[in-house]
């Protein structure tokens, strides 16, 4: 039987972490931290992702700034306002809730925000870093699975690493930091054939695809580590991953939960990066 990855624990150590160094910065060196999150329109979900953020940026002690604007917001001023942010030194960290209103462009509005404040790392210029190994920021989620697997004391060196998704926010940059770690990486996507043989070789299978309980247990490897990023809504209202939990903690070593697992983490990363924008912009790092 699997071990279970604690999501909330561990990002529960790194927010103490990012709390610890950023009231010694405040203190040794007057530096103050601060995130701007930017939502547009009314979204329930945005809502709630936004709300904890700022619950977040409160418990680490960074400063948060809230720009809630109105669903006919045009581009063009959300354009002005990411322009704005750039050049408040207040802001360290820029976050634009996604999604946006469907006539704003997404990627004209991730393009504007500074590469230096870009702490979700979705502009063209940190994507390229990652991929050259140079970065400052790593996108949230993708960092976060690397956090959990760290936790369980796996050495991701020369293993098989499965991913299935290709998404630019998840499974390709999930791809490219576990073959930083020397893992031997294969990407599944939808058009993947003889799926269930490559999970069966996978010693690490990450799973970021959206399909409610899609990898069962006899698509595991004995002992494996079991990453389900996925985050579902059953129609009983219930969150569920993309993994088969029942089925597969049976053939896993260890196993993220859905709720619990990957979710929580994400934010602490966000957190992570906005300290780190904020050294590097006051050169400290
Ligand atoms: P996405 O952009 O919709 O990408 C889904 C990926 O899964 C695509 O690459 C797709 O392949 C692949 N896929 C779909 N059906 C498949 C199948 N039958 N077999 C193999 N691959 C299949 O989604 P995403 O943004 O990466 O998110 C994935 C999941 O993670 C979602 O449930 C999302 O809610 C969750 N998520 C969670 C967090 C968190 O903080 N926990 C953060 C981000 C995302 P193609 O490219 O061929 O279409």
């Amino acid at each position: 039987m699997a071990q279970l990855i604690d999501g909330k624990a561990v990002s529960a150590a790194v927010k103490a972490e990012v709390a610890e160094e950023t009231a010694k910065l405040r203190d040794e060196k007057g530096l103050k931290v601060g995130l701007a999150v930017v939502i547009v329109g009314n979204d329930p979900a945005s809502r709630v992702y936004v709300n904890n953020k700022k619950k977040a940026c409160e418990a680490v002690g960074f400063q948060s700034y809230e720009y809630a604007l109105d669903e006919t917001t045009t581009q063009e001023q959300l354009l002005d306002l990411v322009n704005v942010l750039n050049r408040d030194d207040r802001v360290n960290g820029i976050l634009v809730q996604l999604p946006l209103p469907k006539h704003i462009d997404e990627k004209a509005v991730i393009n504007a925000i500074s590469p230096d404040k870009d702490v979700d790392a979705f502009h063209p210029i940190n994507v390229g870093k990652i991929m050259i190994g140079e970065y400052s920021f790593l996108p949230c989620t993708p960092a976060g699975v690397m956090r959990l697997i760290e936790s369980t004391g796996t050495d991701i060196t020369g293993k098989q690493c499965v991913v299935i998704g290709r998404s630019n926010i998840v499974g390709k940059p999930q791809a490219m930091l576990l073959l930083q770690k020397n893992g031997t990486v294969t990407i599944c996507h939808s058009k993947t054939k003889n799926l269930k043989e490559i999970c069966l070789g996978a010693d690490i299978l990450v799973v970021a695809i959206g399909r409610a309980n899609f990898v069962t247990g006899d698509m595991i490897k004995e002992g494996a580590v079991v990453i389900d990023v996925g985050m579902n809504r059953l129609e009983n209202g219930k969150l569920c991953g993309d993994v088969e939990f029942e089925s597969a903690e049976k053939k896993a070593s260890f196993i993220t939960p859905v709720p619990g697992g990957v979710g929580p983490m994400t934010i602490a990363m966000l957190m992570k990066n906005t300290l780190t924008a904020a050294k590097q912009q006051a050169g400290i790092e």
